[in-house]
Parts: C-alpha cells; sequence; structure tokens
C-alpha cells in the first residue's frame, strides 16, 4: 500500500490524482501532517508525501530503522515539478515509485542513488543470479576503482565499467567456486542436465543423482538453465519433481529429435523402451554445446539397477544484437525503446557521426567502435562479428536503421547463433513528411538516388514505374557533389506524367538544428538546392498545396464521403 501525504490545497490536488489512478495502490492519510506521516510510515510498503523535502526529512528520520526494512519515501514539491525518491531508493522502491509518480504526474524523477545516478547497473541487477561481496564491489565500480571482469563464459552482458586487471574482481562462471572477499560471482544460466527415468523412478534418486553429478564436477547448481528431457519423460514424477526442486524449467524433445544427435555413449535399453540411444545425452546436447559431464546412472543403495541417469552440458550464452534506429536527429524522436537498448549493449557500433548524437547516454564501460563513412560493410562485419563473441552489440543507424541502412547488411552476415533485436526509428521520409505537411497521405514509395550500390537502369525503371502509378515519390540521397544528373532526370520523369505545378516538398536537415524546408513545384525546383541531407518529396497528380502545405487526399472516394476506409 502507498500512503498519501498532503498539507497545502495543491498538494492534495496531486494527491488526489495519484489516488484516483491508483485506487487500490493508495490509501490518504488525513489530518496533522506529523500524525498522517508515522501513522503511514507504520503501515505502508511506501509513501509520498506532498511536501517540501525537509519537512519530510524532519518527519521521517526519527522513524527511520533499517534500510532493508523502511518503507519507500517519495516527495512531490508544491508545483509538481519532481518527485524525489527520499529515502529507501532501492529496497523500498523508492527510484521506481518517483519514476511511476512522476510519469504519472508530469514530474520530473529524482534519483540519487549513486549505481543509478551514474547510469550504472547495479551488480544485483544484471538478472544472473550473484554471491559474494555485492556492495563492497559495486562500491568500487562507483568509486573508479579498477575492478576486473572475468568472464569464464560468454555472456551478454550491459555494460560494466572494468579493466583488465583489479584488486577487486566480477567473475561470470558456472563453476562451484566460493567467491573472494573482493570478488563477486554472477551466475550464468549456462548448464543444461539432461536426465533420463525409468518408468517410478524416485525423487530423491533423480535430484540426487544431479546434484552429485554437478558437485563432482565443481558445477554451481546456481548456473542450471534447464533440465531436458525425452517428451515420453514428460510427466515422470521424479524429474518433474526434481526440476521444480532445482527451480528450473522442464524441456522435452521427441525421440526422433534425439536420436539425430550424437552422442558418446549410446545404449540399447533407451532405444528399445523410448526409441532413442540416448536420452540424457543427447537431450542436454540437442541444442548444442559442450559435454561437461558424461552420462551417469544412480547409485542404489540396496544394490538394484539404477533408475535414473544424467548428463551436463555447458551451452555459452547467445550473443545479442539489436539494431537501433536513431531517428532523424532530434533527441525526442528518438524512441524510449532504443535508448533503452543503447544503454543494454556493451558494444556499441556505428558511424562516427552517429556515434556523437548519443554518447551522452550510454552507460559507463561501453565499448565504442565507431568508424567514417564508407566503412559500411566491415561495421556490419564488426557488429556480427562481436555479438558471435557473446557480448551484447547495439548498431546505429539514423532514422530506421533498416531503410538505406545497416539492417541487411548485417543480417547478410547474422546466422540464428545470435538474438537479433530490430528497435524501428522515424525514418527521413516520415520526418519530413510531417514538417511538409501530409504529402504521403496515399500510397507512396522512397527511392534512393544513390548509384554507387544499384545500376542507374535499375532506379530509372524504378521511377518510371513510380510515374506511371501515380506514386507520391520521396528521394533519399538525391544529390552529392559528384552526382549532380541523376536528380534532374528523374524529376524529368515524374513530369512526363505530371503536371509542372506538382507540388515538390524539399526538407534538409528534419529535426536537426539547422532544418530548412519548402513547398515548390515540379517546374520550379532548382536541383543546385538540395545536397545529401535532404529528401525531396514529389506529390502526385492529386497532391495539392493548401495554407502553404503539401497535402496528397485519401482518394476521391473517402473525399465524397466514402466510408470504407478507415482515418
Ligand atoms: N536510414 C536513414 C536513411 C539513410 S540514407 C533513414 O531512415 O532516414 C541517407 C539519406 O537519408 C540522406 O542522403 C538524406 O536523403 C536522407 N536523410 C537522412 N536523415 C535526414 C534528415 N534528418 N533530413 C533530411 N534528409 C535525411
Amino acid at each position: 500500500m502507498i500512503g498519501l501525504i498532503s498539507a497545502t490545497a495543491a498538494g492534495a490536488a496531486a494527491r488526489d490524482r495519484l489516488a484516483a489512478a491508483w485506487p487500490d495502490r493508495t490509501r490518504v492519510y488525513e489530518g496533522p501532517v506529523g500524525e498522517a506521516v508515522r501513522a503511514a510510515f507504520a503501515e505502508c510498503g511506501q509513501l509520498v508525501c506532498f511536501l517540501a523535502t525537509g519537512a519530510t526529512v524532519r518527519l521521517v528520520a526519527p522513524l527511520l530503522g533499517d534500510k532493508t526494512a523502511d518503507p519507500g519515501v517519495v516527495c512531490v514539491d508544491e508545483g509538481g515539478r519532481f518527485a524525489v525518491s527520499l529515502v529507501g531508493g532501492h529496497g523500498g522502491g523508492a527510484n521506481e515509485l518517483a519514476r511511476a509518480v512522476g510519469e504519472l504526474l508530469g514530474a520530473e524523477p529524482v534519483v540519487t542513488t549513486a549505481t543509478d545516478s551514474v547510469g550504472l547497473v547495479g551488480l544485483d541487477m544484471l538478472g544472473l543470479p550473484c554471491e559474494g561481496s555485492v556492495a563492497l564491489v559495486s562500491r568500487a565500480l562507483l568509486d573508479g576503482e579498477p575492478v576486473a571482469l572475468e568472464a569464464e563464459v560468454a555472456w551478454p552482458l550491459p555494460p560494466l565499467p572494468t579493466s583488465p586487471q583489479g584488486a577487486y574482481t566480477v567473475r561470470l562462471t558456472d563453476r562451484d567456486v566460493v567467491p573472494g572477499e573482493r570478488e563477486v560471482l554472477l551466475r550464468p544460466p549456462s548448464l543444461v542436465v539432461g536426465v533420463g527415468a525409468s518408468k517410478g523412478a524416485p525423487q530423491a534418486e533423480v535430484l540426487g543423482l544431479v546434484e552429485e553429478a554437478l558437485r563432482e564436477a565443481g558445477l554451481s547448481v546456481r548456473s542450471v538453465a534447464e533440465l531436458a528431457t525425452v517428451d515420453a519423460k514428460a510427466a515422470e514424477p521424479g524429474i518433474v519433481a526434481a526440476a521444480e526442486r532445482l527451480g528450473v524449467p522442464l524441456v522435452t524433445y521427441s525421440a526422433e529429435e534425439l536420436a539425430a544427435v550424437g552422442v558418446p555413449n549410446p545404449s540399447h535399453a533407451p532405444l528399445a523402451a523410448v526409441g532413442t540411444p540416448s536420452v540424457a545425452e543427447a537431450a542436454a546436447l540437442v541444442r548444442g554445446g559442450e559435454l561437461l559431464v558424461p552420462k551417469r546412472k544412480s547409485e542404489r543403495a540396496d544394490g538394484q539397477p539404477a533408475m535414473a541417469t544424467c548428463a551436463v552440458v555447458r551451452r555459452p550464452g547467445r550473443g545479442r544484437l539489436a539494431v537501433v534506429g536513431l531517428g532523424p536527429g532530434a533527441r525526442d524522436l528518438l524512441t524510449p525503446r532504443a535508448t533503452a537498448e543503447l544503454r543494454r549493449a556493451s558494444v556499441l557500433v556505428g558511424l562516427d557521426q552517429y556515434v556523437d548524437q548519443i554518447r551522452d547516454l550510454l552507460r559507463p564501460g561501453t565499448r565504442v567502435l565507431e568508424s567514417g563513412l564508407g566503412a559500411e560493410e566491415e561495421r556490419a562485419r564488426t557488429a556480427v562479428a562481436q555479438a558471435r563473441k557473446g557480448h551484447a552489440v547495439a548498431l546505429i543507424g539514423s532514422g530506421d536503421a533498416g531503410v538505406y541502412a545497416m539492417a541487411s547488411p548485417a543480417l547478410a552476415e547474422a546466422s540464428d547463433d545470435i538474438e537479433v533485436v530490430g528497435v524501428p526509428g522515424v525514418t527521413a521520409a516520415l520526418a519530413a513528411g510531417a514538417i511538409l505537411g501530409a504529402p504521403l497521405g496515399h500510397d507512396h514509395v522512397s527511392i534512393s538516388l544513390s548509384d554507387l550500390h544499384t545500376p542507374w537502369e535499375v532506379i530509372e525503371r524504378r521511377v518510371r514505374a513510380a510515374a506511371e502509378a501515380d506514386l507520391v515519390v520521396t528521394f533519399y540521397n538525391p544529390r552529392s557533389r559528384g552526382r549532380d544528373w541523376q536528380l534532374p532526370k528523374a524529376l524529368g520523369i515524374l513530369a512526363e506524367h505530371r503536371q509542372p505545378t506538382t507540388p515538390v516538398g524539399v526538407v534538409r536537415n528534419a529535426s536537426r538544428p539547422d532544418e530548412a524546408s519548402r513547398v515548390t513545384t515540379l517546374a520550379g525546383l532548382d536541383p543546385a538546392t538540395v545536397d545529401m541531407m535532404t529528401v525531396v518529396t514529389v506529390g502526385n497528380t492529386a497532391t495539392r498545396i493548401i495554407a502553404g502545405r503539401m497535402v496528397t487526399p485519401r482518394g476521391y472516394r473517402w473525399q465524397d464521403g466514402g466510408q470504407e476506409e478507415t482515418r
């Protein structure tokens, strides 16, 4: 429950907005603020005080106990401009609450806990189990002390400001080691345990076998990602219970799929029983990896035949490639998802001028691999190669990274051993369209006039097709110093099918500080005013200039009141 306390009319108004938005999560405390704060502190997990920070500090201070148990306290000022995470930023969830309250009330969240304000990811926030001196090593990272990262397993971690050597270590390992005094162990879910069991195998026998196999091989139970077996054993009680006890999912494969896996120790027994010469080894190996523990059988005190088998495989983490569009330039046209991916990546690959555009968003420790114009294929290859090594990589491009940009050369290189995530961006045609008016209101096409990678005959054929089909056309890469005849030629082809008065929009540096745009006509356009920072949008035969804006109607039927299209 979130206790809400206010003193003034403005505070009460903001408080009521919060209470109305979260009716089931909030409770309003009325009356003198001192008593209200004391009551809420005792009864609620979190407090939002619509009071000055000073007043709140005085009221809360005598009540504070332990940071793991105290409620999180957020202050909102009288003007509703700031939501300050005051107490219990992590443990009490006040940082999260400040963000949520800020979003609801349109206030800026103010977060001052160290890891968050420096943009570091807390070691306990990486989504991996961790052991050891988390607070000490986090502190060392914050203080800029040398912290070494020892990754025994490839894993797409977010960025950490580590150095090659250091007095402190962050160790990414699935081995059953004890953390040193100045060490944090991160446990990647890298181990797959294949299990087989005869009908009715006791849970203790299956679980005991798995735990012993891990222990003897020196592997950590906390790195087990899943148990794997054959479909026919999906409901075998001993296996199901073992997975539950380990807190991991049970994954099953068909006998056919398992029979196709090459294993060191096939045998006749499972072949007869379930139709594959190997269950444990094959189920552990079916998605690839390194066999750390070959098949072993359970041992029974009563000397009866073993009822369970297991094998352990290490599967290296799949690298992650995010292909991120940065939008046309303005920061507020960069999507929140793109920002999140830039901060998620430990390796950033891109053209130097685009890297400059977002450098301030990167977390400390991000490795930046920037290159100049032209090195496109090399950039694509580098990004994929880094992801293949198991890193979390972001490959950036302006506008949308899939439009005349890096996504296709990168994905042409990538195989399915890496995870690929695409983040769309506002492409130049859309950014320009919004500036010009509504030129893209009906069918439209983008054509790049760069004949660097495409023969001119192909480009010309497409321009002609667009002209004949009466499509609105946006020209990308319209004209450069060495490439000046293509734009007039393309406009000439369109002019064979459109009036000289057809509206044409020219937008240079859309959404950037030196943005410029004008609306002219096919006959009036001076190609010399167009360069590589520009897109040129040519209307179709229905496009009009209305109040200085370029407008392409949705179609005659719709204009006449036809209802079949939705807006
Ligand atoms: N991926 C980019 C396009 C790359 S091709 C995107 O989706 O926008 C490069 C061409 O895009 C430039 O020559 C120019 O024609 C156009 N362009 C990119 N950004 C632009 C902007 N902010 N304003 C105008 N044109 C732009």
